[in-house]
């Protein structure tokens, strides 16, 4: 490989599924792309980060689709939706309806990384409070919440924004606030501030 050719980061993972795994399949075609002493980075957000030369990100995103790995891009974009094991079932807590929003908003670009999470029932496991959006799945139907701030000493929990949401009400009300976020957000301006700015009532306007 020519030292000097640039590198590109991808964020790596197994897609939505019963828990954030990988099988050996998966980590042995991610460790035919690396070379001695490169490193894997573990994200707390169902990712890794791996390092790939510019001239082969093609190649590898191609090769990684072929065995069930999703490719992301890292930096001020949407990151692929953080879940909970769907420990009761694909079906019962809404697996088809978090692909299908994974689907339509990860790798959308933002001012700063903004992090979405769901969760298949209101125990909560995927931490879906505690993210910028956080998606409950209560009984058939959709609770949205907005604001979470995981880090810091003024981490704070999200409010509900809306409730009862259909799967079609759930995708629509989630892009719309993406893309107030997009067109209204200072640069690398935080969700969480950026709510703080607007309120509530521009998000939904
Ligand atoms: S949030 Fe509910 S459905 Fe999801 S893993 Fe936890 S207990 Fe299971």
């Amino acid at each position: 490989m020519n030292q000097k050719e640039k590198m590109v980061k991808l964020a790596v993972n197994g897609g939505i599924s019963f828990g954030a795994k990988l099988n050996a399949k998966q980590l042995a075609v991610i460790a035919e792309h690396m070379n001695d002493g490169d490193e894997l980075e573990l994200t707390t957000f169902q990712q890794l980060y791996i390092e790939i030369a510019e001239s082969k990100v093609e190649l590898v995103r191609e090769k990684f689709k072929e065995v069930g790995l999703s490719c992301y891009p890292v930096g001020n974009f949407v990151k692929s939706l953080k879940t909970c094991n769907f420990c009761k079932g694909e079906e019962e807590e809404g697996m088809p309806v978090a692909k299908e929003l994974n689907h339509r908003i990860a790798g959308k670009t933002v001012p700063f990384t903004l992090k979405v999470a769901y969760t298949g029932c209101p125990i909560g496991c995927g931490e879906p409070m505690l993210s910028d959006i956080g998606i409950m799945k209560m009984r058939d139907h959709y609770n949205l919440y907005v604001g979470g701030k995981a880090k810091g000493k003024d981490a704070e929990v999200g409010f509900l924004l809306k409730e009862n949401l259909t799967p079609d009400e759930l995708y629509d009300t989630v892009e719309k606030i993406i893309a107030v976020y997009s067109q209204m957000g200072k640069k690398r301006e935080t969700f969480y501030k950026f709510l703080k700015r607007i309120g509530r009532d521009q998000l939904i306007s």
